[in-house]
C-alpha cells in the first residue's frame, strides 16, 4: 500500500510538470504572436500614407452667353456692290465699312518705303467709271507687278462709297446712305454742313454731314491715310472739269502734281472754274494732314475709264516727289 501511494505521488508530479510546460509554452506562444501582430500593424501604419485633407470649395456660378437672338440686331452685308475678285494675286485689306456694312477695300502693290495712294468711287455709282478704272489698274498691276519700282508701295482704295454705288449708277448714287457728299465731309479748315450752290452740283439734296468727319466711309479713309506716310495721292472723280490741286489756297506741290498729271492725260489744268466753292474735300484734308501732294482728278465723262491716259498718270504719280 505505502509503495503504491508513493508511486501515485510521483505520477501526479509528473503530470502537473507536463501541464506546467504546456501552459508555459502556450503563454509564450501567445505573447510571441501578439508581438508579431503589433509589429505588422505598425509596419502597415507607416507604409500607408494618410491622405491630406480635402478643401471644400464653395459652389461657383457660371454666366453663359444667352442664345436668344437680339431683336434689334441687323446682320451686316459682307459683300461688295461690284464683285471684284482677282483670280490670283493680293487680297485686299478691309480698311472700314460703309453705313450699310459694305467693306471698303485697299489693295497694296509693292513693299517699298515711298508710299502713294489712289482713291476711287468717293461719289459712288454716279462716278462709277472711277471704280471701273481702279479695277482695271488693280488687274493690270497684278499682271505686271514690275510696274511698281522696288522702293515704293502703291495703295488703291477701289471704292470709297460702296453704298452709293449699290444704290444707283446715276445722280441718286452720288451720296452715302446718310445723304452726305463724302467729298464735303472731311474735317478741313473750311468744312461746312451747307454751302452756296452757285455753280455747284444741284441735282439732289445733299449735305456735308452732321459734323466734319461724321461718316464711317470718311473716317475709314482718314484712318488709313493717318496710318501711312503718303507722299502723293489722286482722288478720282468724273466728269470733265480737270485736275484740282489740294489745299486752300492750292498748295504748291499739289499744283505741280496737277500740272504734270494734266500734261500726261490731257485733262484740264487749271481746272474749269464753275464758281463753286469746294469745302471739306479729301484732297484738301490730305495736304492739311501730312500728305505731300494731293489732287482731285476728273475723268473725261461718266462712262469711260480713260485707262490708257491714267496708266500714264500712274507713272507721273509714282515719279512725283513733293
Ligand atoms: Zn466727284
Amino acid at each position: 500500500m505505502r509503495r503504491g501511494r508513493r508511486g501515485s505521488h510521483a505520477w501526479v508530479y509528473f503530470i502537473w510538470g507536463i501541464n506546467g510546460l504546456a501552459i508555459i509554452s502556450m503563454v509564450g506562444f501567445s505573447i510571441f504572436y501578439r508581438t508579431s501582430l503589433d509589429a505588422s500593424a505598425a509596419n502597415a501604419a507607416t507604409s500607408t500614407p494618410r491622405p491630406g485633407e480635402t478643401r471644400k470649395l464653395p459652389p461657383t456660378s457660371y454666366f453663359l452667353p444667352t442664345l436668344t437672338p437680339n431683336p434689334y440686331y441687323t446682320p451686316p452685308v459682307f459683300e461688295t456692290s461690284t464683285p471684284f475678285v482677282l483670280a490670283y494675286g493680293p487680297r485686299p485689306a478691309v480698311i472700314g465699312f460703309s453705313l450699310a456694312g459694305r467693306p471698303i477695300e485697299a489693295y497694296t502693290f509693292g513693299t517699298g518705303k515711298r508710299q502713294y495712294l489712289i482713291v476711287a468711287g468717293i461719289h459712288g455709282g454716279y462716278e462709277g467709271n472711277t471704280i471701273a478704272l481702279a479695277n482695271e489698274l488693280i488687274t493690270y498691276l497684278n499682271q505686271y507687278p514690275e510696274t511698281i519700282p522696288g522702293d515704293m508701295t502703291l495703295y488703291i482704295i477701289r471704292n470709297m462709297n460702296p453704298d452709293g454705288e449699290a444704290r444707283s449708277n446715276d445722280v441718286d448714287g452720288r451720296v452715302n446712305n446718310n445723304g452726305v457728299d463724302l467729298n464735303r465731309n472731311f474735317p478741313t479748315d473750311n468744312w461746312v454742313a451747307d454751302w452756296d450752290r452757285d455753280g455747284c452740283w444741284i441735282y439732289r439734296p445733299t449735305t456735308g454731314g452732321a459734323y466734319a468727319g461724321s461718316e464711317p466711309e470718311t473716317r475709314s479713309v482718314m484712318s488709313f491715310i493717318e496710318g501711312h506716310n503718303i507722299t502723293a495721292m489722286i482722288s478720282y472723280h468724273s466728269a470733265a472739269l480737270g485736275v484740282f490741286p489740294g489745299g486752300v489756297p492750292w498748295e504748291t506741290a499739289s499744283k505741280r502734281l496737277a500740272a504734270k498729271l494734266a500734261k500726261a492725260t490731257g485733262y484740264a489744268y487749271p481746272p474749269v472754274d464753275t464758281g463753286c466753292v469746294y469745302t471739306g474735300t479729301l484732297a484738301d484734308w490730305a495736304v492739311e494732314n501730312g500728305v505731300g501732294a494731293s489732287v482731285d482728278m476728273e475723268l473725261r465723262d461718266h462712262k469711260n475709264s480713260d485707262f490708257k491716259e491714267n496708266l500714264k498718270a500712274l507713272q507721273v504719280l509714282m515719279n512725283f516727289e513733293p
